[in-house]
């Protein structure tokens, strides 16, 4: 496969741009990407392409024209997350314990709350970000895949993310497997586009591409983990799977109070007799207040779903900018499109991810996609 080299080297770039530059380069390296959700409706920003469309498929054709070997969906990372938490959830509320439960994907709202409320972090789930969980399993089926077959190569993988917190997630301890660390770069959309335009190539004119077997069935519900209350709406899709999954249920959920731009949203759901107590918070501004509210017992939660930036990862720190008030609004009604045209709406009917827990993950879910 053709590989193109970054062009210069007396252009300062970047860190993490110029080690995947480098793995590229490697013949000994397989290079294999990840893509967060909220990149494929942001990184268009950067060509000229109209506000908030889905450019996923053109993203894909660019990085294989750059070298990567295998190109994946964070959104697969995000399906596990869904079956984590929602089983973490289920389980804290039938034993009464370390409620409210707090959700682990976000690394800015993780490390806020590491550094301002100590004594929170137990509320925060085990569960690795989908970042985390995706790159644990890709070393894993790569390493298993050339111990097979006596091929000898390193797996460099790639996260194309919509923040900058996730390269300092990337490098956690807690993010390691077996010691060694999972995503090897985390580069922000914004330097995705950069590399872009270093290699020549004009994405406005690229065909579009699908990802990679054998990860490459994604569920909407984990497409708008990139828009505030995605989280939580995912995992209330997944939580009342079973009962009552139709659209009549998925529609429901939708105008539960989970969308839309509050700082504060608030939303319960019945978990047999027991109801669960829901809020969606974003902005650590907001956050702040609102841990305040439930620490003097002014307000009583099960699960709270934190995110950093406001509205979330579509207006996260490694965005293509300027971003206005439009900019945004079509950010968010870009991942709620993708979700709707979706074919799989659900972590639960994503066929690939039971493959994955039967054939692939084998009982080591705590080893590969929780933290300690
Ligand atoms: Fe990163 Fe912001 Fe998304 Fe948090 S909300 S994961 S800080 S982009």
């Amino acid at each position: 496969q053709c590989r193109v080299v970054c062009p210069t080297g007396a252009i300062t770039i970047k860190k993490d741009e110029e080690r995947v530059w480098e793995a590229l380069d490697d013949p000994n390296t397989r290079v294999v990407a990840q893509i967060a959700p909220a990149v494929r409706v942001a990184i268009g920003d950067s060509f000229g392409i109209p506000k908030g469309t889905n450019s996923m498929g053109k993203l894909v054709g660019a990085l294989r024209r750059m070298g990567f070997d295998k190109v994946y969906d964070t959104t697969f990372g995000a399906d596990l997350t869904v079956y984590e938490e929602s089983k973490e959830l289920v389980e804290r509320i039938q034993n009464n314990e370390k409620l409210p439960l707090f959700t682990s994907c976000c690394p800015g709202w993780v490390k806020f709350c590491e550094n301002k409320f100590p004594e929170l972090t137990d509320h925060i789930s085990t569960c690795r970000s989908p970042q985390g969980m995706f790159s644990a399993l890709l070393k894993d089926y790569y390493r298993t895949q050339d111990e097979k077959e006596g091929v000898d190569m390193k797996t460099f993988v790639v996260s194309i993310m919509p923040c900058t917190a996730k390269k300092g997630e990337a490098i956690r301890d807690d993010y390691k497997t077996d010691g060694v660390q999972d995503t090897d770069a985390s580069i922000t959309t914004a330097e995705a586009a950069r590399m872009i335009r270093r290699a020549a190539i004009k994405f406005e004119d690229i065909e579009e591409e699908a990802v990679d077997m054998p990860f490459g069935i994604v569920s909407g519900g984990g497409v708008i983990f990139g828009v505030t209350g995605g989280v939580t709406e995912a995992v209330l899709r997944k939580i009342s799977y079973d009962k009552d999954h139709n659209h009549k249920a998925l529609g429901e959920i939708k105008f539960s109070g989970i969308r839309g731009i509050e700082g504060v949203k608030e939303t319960s759901i019945m978990l047999g007799d027991r109801e669960v107590k829901i809020a969606v918070v974003h902005g650590l501004g907001n956050a702040s207040k609102l841990i305040e509210e439930i620490k003097a017992g002014k307000r009583n939660y099960d699960f709270v779903e934190v995110m950093a930036c406001k509205r979330g990862c579509v207006m996260g720190g490694g965005q293509p900018v300027p971003a206005g008030p439009r900019t945004k609004q079509m950010r968010m009604k870009g991942l709620y499109s993708v979700d709707t045209a979706s074919q799989v709406r659900t972590s639960n009917e994503n066929p690939l991810v039971r493959l994955v827990y039967d054939d692939m993950i084998n009982g080591r879910e705590h080893k590969l996609l929780h933290t300690r």
